[in-house]
């Protein structure tokens, strides 16, 4: 296994890039303290207690000692840190030419880069945090609602991981209890007896393992966002209802700075719900070149969304391009919203319900906040069952890794049922147990293999 001292020691900037108040150069392994006494001039760190902040001047060694900047010192000690090793942060004033200096020094003076993310691999490597839970510091780290952040906060509470341990603690006990009696095989009935034990327990495992599957479909919005399109023809509303969602006092969460993500995204939140915008290009953009290529484009934001806001204006009759929009997301999870509601209405409510099988209309006046709350409700409805219900004890799945692996994992314990009743030997059997019991693992990193742990960790920013 490894050990804490197996590791060199790492350093970054851990605050987001740009200037600020301060910034913090963030240094872990067992030489940090070394590293630091180099380059600072104040207490004698060797001698601080752990967890104390010292005053000091961080100082160049190759250039006589000269001042670069005035510095607090953050001395933690293993094992009680965020990585379980000796764990140094220089606070130093804020500019980027003074932080960039200081992280150079520290990096010419026995440490090394960090790669994005290290940090938390080595709280995971040394055991202080397993992989369900490093996903979580990510996922708290880009969470883009309250909501969102509490499902994270949960992971990292470790409540996914328990109930992840527990099933694969009862998987052992099963496959134990097989052992056993394939031991004793003078017992006449070992083998019914042992069939009809992989039986219940397979089917028990299941049934927990499908109950938490049920709660991915909500917790992967939470975390991901609803991918929801705003279609309808031009000059119906759409961009003023975009901004009608984009303002009052709602968080606007564009990309998160320093993450990896190349896109730039933009989400509304809607009652806690993030909302990921599909293709806003064409409603943002009112020149009427963009606006032209209509139907086209809404196709294609038709097929990549989750929820389609189609946008009607109430105040004229139906043209053909709006029921050809009406048409094309006959299959989708679609609110209709018929806006311009305060000019007189040309739209027969009844035709779109008995037509267009409409069931979600809402009258909206963009212009005003007329409807807004009443479209967040319907999302609540349509999504989760009304309310979202992520309370600090409920497990909520919310990573595609993870429902992966539980769906792969629930198909296992089905084989294990499908071959009892198909009279597969038992030590066949055993094996479909058993690769339930690895799945499982690889959840919380009990079993992972090392390309996928680079892979995971790569996406975290620098500094983390
Ligand atoms: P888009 O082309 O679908 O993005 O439509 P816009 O949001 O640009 O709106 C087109 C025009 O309709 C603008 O002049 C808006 O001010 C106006 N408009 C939008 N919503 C309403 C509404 O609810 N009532 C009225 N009377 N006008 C609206
Ligand atoms: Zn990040």
């Amino acid at each position: 296994a490894l050990t804490t001292t197996d590791y060199d020691t790492i350093a970054a900037i851990s605050t987001p890039p740009g200037e600020g108040g301060i910034s913090i150069v963030r240094i872990s392994g067992s030489d940090a303290m070394k590293v630091a006494e180099k380059i600072y001039r104040g207490k004698n760190l060797a001698k601080v207690a752990s967890n104390t902040i010292n005053y000091g001047h961080i100082v160049d060694p190759s250039d006589h000692n000269s001042e670069v900047d005035e510095v607090m010192v953050s001395v933690m000690r293993a094992p009680k840190t965020y990585t379980k090793e000796d764990i140094i942060e220089i606070n130093c004033h804020g500019g980027i030419v003074a932080t960039n200096k200081i992280l150079q020094l520290v990096l010419s003076n026995g440490a090394r880069m960090a790669e994005p993310g290290e940090f938390t691999k080595r709280a995971f490597l040394n055991g202080r945090l397993d992989l369900s839970q490093s996903e979580a510091v990510m996922d708290l780290i880009e969470a883009k609602t309250d909501e969102s952040m509490k499902a994270a906060l949960n992971q990292l509470d470790g409540n996914l991981s328990h109930l992840i341990k527990h099933l694969r603690q009862d998987i052992l006990d099963v496959l134990a209890q097989v052992e056993v009696n394939i031991d004793y095989p003078e017992y006449d009935d070992v083998e019914t007896m042992t069939s009809k034990l992989l039986m219940d327990k397979s089917k028990e495992l299941k049934a927990q393992i499908d109950q938490l599957l049920k709660t991915a479909k909500q917790g992967k919005v939470l975390r991901d966002g609803l991918n929801t399109a705003i279609v309808g023809r031009p000059n119906v509303g759409k961009s003023s209802l975009l901004n009608r969602l984009l303002h009052e006092d709602k968080a606007i969460v564009t990309d998160v700075p320093g993450t990896t993500r190349d896109v730039l995204d933009e989400y509304v939140n809607v009652s806690g719900v993030p909302l990921h915008l599909v293709d806003t290009a064409g409603i943002r953009d009112t020149e009427d070149k963009v606006e032209k290529i209509g139907v086209d484009r809404s196709r294609n934001a038709i097929k990549q969304a989750d929820l389609v806001l189609l946008v009607l204006n109430a105040s004229e009759p139906l043209t053909d391009e709006d029921r050809e929009l009406l048409d094309l997301t006959q299959k989708s999870k679609r609110i209709i919203l018929l806006n311009k509601t305060d000019l007189p209405g040309k739209i027969n409510v009844n035709e779109l319900k008995q037509r267009y099988h409409a069931e979600n209309i809402i009258k909206t006046q963009a212009t005003k906040d007329n409807g807004t709350q009443s479209l967040e409700d319907t999302i609540a409805k349509m999504f989760f069952n009304g309310g979202i219900k992520s309370s600090q004890n409920d497990v909520m799945v919310t990573n595609a890794r993870h429902i992966s692996l539980l769906q792969q994992a629930s198909d296992s314990l089905q084989s294990v049922e499908n071959g009892l009743n198909n009279g597969m030997p038992v030590d066949l059997v055993q094996i479909d147990m058993t690769n339930a019991w690895d799945l499982l693992g690889e959840i919380t990193g009990d079993s992972y293999d090392g390309e996928l742990l680079d892979q995971l960790f790569s996406q975290f920013c620098l500094g983390k």
